[in-house]
Order: structure tokens, then sequence, then C-alpha cells
């Protein structure tokens, strides 16, 4: 008889799982607490704009390229154009700008014009670039490191072996911490936010430069929501199940064997195998009460881990953004209080590459902050919540009108999501965008591999972000796809992709 797999949640690491479980011959069921897949990669419309909330860069996007066959045995590629940007995006204080090419070569030349003192420093960065423009970050995930034999872990020594040098150098150095070295004082602001939060490993931001050079990390036409529908479409396909508006209370566990789910309807579901592809935190200490945990876990979750954040003020405009560059950090001389926080810096990007998302001649512009949870949180429920989205709302759009006068008349709709929005929406501890946030402090999680079952409990699996450090659509997706091949494996099968 067919084991039957029970699978919670419904995003991009629930749904690589299903996939996979049914490819391989198990029956597999997905409860999802919303009513669309997803999760974290979604969208969403108001008055004929589409908001997109995730997919800025996917690697795996070409054809031939890592990650590509993992999107193509989700059918999440197929038939879909893909959008490459040749610029990822563009820094200013108003006075300089820094154009951040993702050719090397470009981006050197400009960053040489910038500032010709720096021009070792900017060799250095370059060169980082360059050498991993061939890094095959896909290796790490092909099996799951219990299920390494020693050729496989030969194989693997010798791809990375061209890459420990600079791993080594640049995996333990932070953007915010390489920027401090220049001497052109717009440099040393601006390379820190060059990858979103200063604490970004420099490798991260080196191996994305490369890959969007490599045209492997565009941007899916039509957006986030519209691409997880891709995935959800295969598993109905392969004859896999999904309740949605399903929201797991208990994972229900027999002998130290989990056996089942209840739902907060109180329905109760049996199953072979259980594998959670939510929060984390939710999953360990709420639907299995901490009972299956070590001292690693409860460190990982004693909230000492960085986390990421953030704002979204979507807005739908009236007026065609496309001769704008599609993304602009830009750096302000004082700081601003963003719901209790001091920013001096603040991105805006428009979604005119994609003529999906708006009506002809009218633009979709996004506003990203980043924000502090427990802020919204103190204030969740009461009228003031209301009013501080609408006040940041209002400073933001000043700041705004004075980039791209005349756009305050032109606005048609404004959204505002706030770490509370994302909590709420996914159930991800503290609106998490990625799990616990990829530094050179968490870069160790991501390369030994965190573990998929927890201590002392049976027929078990953890997939998805939080077990990933740094979470993306990639990497979820492939952790979905690691349990199944260690489930095959337990099972005495072979596991197979198509
Ligand atoms: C603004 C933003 C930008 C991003 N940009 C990128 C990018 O450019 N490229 C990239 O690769 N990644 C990006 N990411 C990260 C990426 O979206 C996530 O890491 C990834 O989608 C996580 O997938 P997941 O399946 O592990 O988790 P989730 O997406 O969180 O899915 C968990 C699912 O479980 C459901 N759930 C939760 N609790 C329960 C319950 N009790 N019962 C039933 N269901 C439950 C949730 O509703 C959700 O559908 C971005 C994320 C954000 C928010």
């Amino acid at each position: 008889m067919q084991k039957h797999i029970l699978i919670i949640g419904g995003g991009i690491a629930g749904l690589a799982a299903g996939c996979y479980a049914r490819i391989n011959g198990y029956r597999a069921t997905i409860f999802e607490m919303h009513h669309l897949p997803g999760g974290l990669c979604t969208a969403w419309e108001r008055k004929g704009y589409t908001f997109d909330g995730c997919i800025h860069y996917l690697f795996g996007s070409g054809e031939g390229q890592p990650f590509y066959d993992l999107w193509q045995e989700l059918g999440a590629v197929q038939n879909r154009p893909i959008i490459y940007h040749s610029e990822y995006q563009r820094i200013t204080d108003g006075r300089d700008t820094l154009i951040v090419y993702c050719d090397p070569n470009q981006l050197e030349d400009h960053l040489c014009e910038i500032s010709p003192r720096d021009a070792s420093l900017i060799k250095q960065f370059c060169d980082g670039v360059r050498q991993f423009i061939r890094f095959d970050l896909s290796a790490l995930y092909r099996k799951p490191r219990q299920l390494m034999n020693s050729t496989d872990w030969r194989e693997f020594g010798l791809k990375m072996m061209p890459y420990l040098i600079p791993m080594a150098k640049w995996a333990t150095l932070s953007a915010g911490e390489f920027a401090s070295r220049f001497h052109h004082p717009f440099l040393r602001r601006a390379f820190a936010q060059m990858f979103s939060w200063e604490e970004a490993p420099l490798m991260m931001g080196m191996a994305l430069l490369a890959y969007m050079n490599n045209r492997n990390a565009g941007f899916p036409s039509s957006g986030s929501l519209a691409f997880a529908q891709a995935i959800e479409k295969r598993f109905l396909e392969l004859g896999g199940e999904i309740s949605y508006q399903s929201q797991v209370e208990k994972i229900l566990v027999e002998n130290n064997r989990a056996v089942g789910i209840r739902l907060y309807s109180d329905e109760v579901y049996s199953g072979d195998i259980i594998i959670s592809a939510c929060d984390g935190r939710t999953t360990i200490f709420d639907m299995l009460d901490g009972k299956y945990t070590n001292r690693q876990i409860r460190r990982m979750y004693d909230g000492h881990l960085p986390m990421h954040s953030m704002m979204q003020i979507s807005l739908g405009v009236k007026r065609d953004f496309s001769n704008f560059p599609h993304w602009v950090t830009y750096l302000l001389d004082h700081d601003v209080l963003i719901a209790g926080e001091p920013r001096r810096e603040i991105g805006v990007k428009h979604y005119c590459f994609d003529p999906t998302l708006a009506p002809a001649g009218k633009s979709v512009v996004e506003i990203i902050v980043r924000a502090h949870y427990p802020y919204w949180q103190h204030i969740y429920g009461r009228r003031v919540y209301d009013e501080e989205q609408h006040q940041v709302s209002d400073i933001l759009s000043h700041y705004l009108e004075t980039w791209y006068p005349g756009i305050d008349s032109d606005v048609e709709v404004i959204d505002e999501a706030t770490p509370l929005s994302y909590e709420r929406y996914t159930g991800n501890w503290q609106g998490s965008t990625c799990g616990f946030l990829l530094t050179k402090e968490t870069m160790p999680m991501l390369i030994n591999g965190v573990p998929k079952t927890l201590p002392g409990l049976k027929n078990f699996y953890l997939a998805g972000q939080w077990v990933e450090p740094g979470g993306s659509l990639p990497l979820s997706a492939a952790s979905g796809k690691n349990v199944i091949q260690i489930i095959c494996a337990s099972d005495g099968k072979p596991f197979i992709t198509q």
C-alpha cells in the first residue's frame, strides 16, 4: 500500500516536497492555512494592479544552469518568459550614483570612475564576482548530506575546490565591513547597502551578481504568485491533494512516532509520515510542545540569530515609469523616523519591466524598508496600528514626491504590509522573509546543513526556509526535494525526478 505523507504548508518547500513525493509513488496531502499556494512567494491584486510580494531574482531561471532542473521538474519555468536586468540596482545620495552593473567588467570601470583611489579594492570585489561565475551552489543540495557516499563527497570536493579560497575570504566578511575599507565616502555608504542588508556576507552578493550576469537570476514573467501556482498545478496533475484553509494546530505523536495532525477545526488526519514545511519555531515548540529538541535546537530558536522583517508600501500609479531605473536605493542625508526606527535608506522599485503587472500606461511602484517587528507587534490590534501604517505611507510619499515630482496626484491605490502582515499571512516567526537571515554568523549553518529531523521523533521531517539559513525559493524547494530523497532512502527505494 502507498504510504501517505501529510505536508504542513503549501509554500514553495511544501509544494516541492509534495511533487517529489508523488513522483516517487507516495500519496501526498498538503494542509495549507491560507486559500492560496505559495506562502511568502505571493502577490496580490488591487484595482487592476498586481503587487508582487517576493521575487526580485530567481536562481535557476537560466536553462541548463544551476537549479534550472529543479524548476523544470516542478513545472515552474516551462513556457514562462524570464526578464533579465543588466543592472541589479542603483544607489544614490542625490549627488553621486552607483549603478550596480551585473557585468563585473562594466562594474569595475564604473566604480573606478567614481573613485580611482579605491581601484585595488574595486578590483578585488569584481574579481570575486568573476570567480563565482561558474559557482554551482546547487551542488550543495543535489543530495542530502546524510545520503552522500565517498564518491559523492569526492565529486563534491572537486567541484568546490576552486572556490575554497574565495569562500574562506568572502563568506566571512560582511558587505558593511568591506564597505568601511573604501576611501570614497559615498562608496563607503553605497557598498554597505548594495545587497539590501549590510550584514550580508560579501560572497552572497558576489554570487548574486555572477548569477545575474550569467542570466541565471531573472524575474519570471507574471510574478511570484503565478510562479507558485505553476508548481501547485504540477502537484495536482501528479495526483496530489491540497486542503486549503486548513490550519494545523498539533502534530499527533504515538510512541515517539508522528502519526497524524489535528487542525484548529479539530479535524484529525492520520498519515505514515509528516513533513512540516512551515515556520520552524511553531512546529517545534507549539505543534510538538517542545518535546523533541536538544540544546542546539533550543539555541537556534532562542532569538539570538538574525532575522529580516520588512515593510512594503505598494502603489498603483497612473503613470508610465519605464524610463526610470527599475530599482533605486536612496541614501538620505539625515535619519528619518519610520515606525520608531531611524532609517537613512529607502528602496524604490517599479515593475514596468513586466507589463502583465499593471494596466497599459500605468505602473506598480514599491517602497521597501527594513522594519522592527516588536514595534508593530506592540501596537497590533489597536487603532494606532492602522494610523501608524498611514503615517509611514505619508512620510515615504513625501520622499517619493521629491524624487518623482507629481507622483502624489497619480497614485490610484496604496497598500501597506508590515512584519505583522507577513506573520499573519504565512505564520513565519516575526514575519521573517527568509527564516534566519544569511550573515557571516549563519553562513556556516548553510554550508554544514541544518538537520531535517528532530531528536527522538520518528516519521517526521522539516523542510523549508527554517532549515535552510537565508531561505530563498531554490533552497526551500531543494529542501523539500531533499526530504523526499531521505524518505525514499529509508524505504530502500531509488529516488526519481520524473
Ligand atoms: C519580500 C520578499 C522578497 C523575497 N525575495 C526573494 C527573491 O528575490 N528570491 C528568492 O529566491 N527568495 C526570495 N524571498 C524568500 C522566499 O520567498 C522564501 O525564502 C521562500 O518562499 C520560503 O518558502 P517556504 O515554503 O520555506 O516557507 P513559506 O513561504 O513561509 O511557506 C509556509 C507555508 O506554510 C503555511 N502555514 C504556516 N503555518 C501553517 C499551519 N499551522 N497550518 C497550515 N499551513 C501553515 C503558510 O501559510 C505558508 O503557505 C523573498 C521573500 C520575501 C518576503
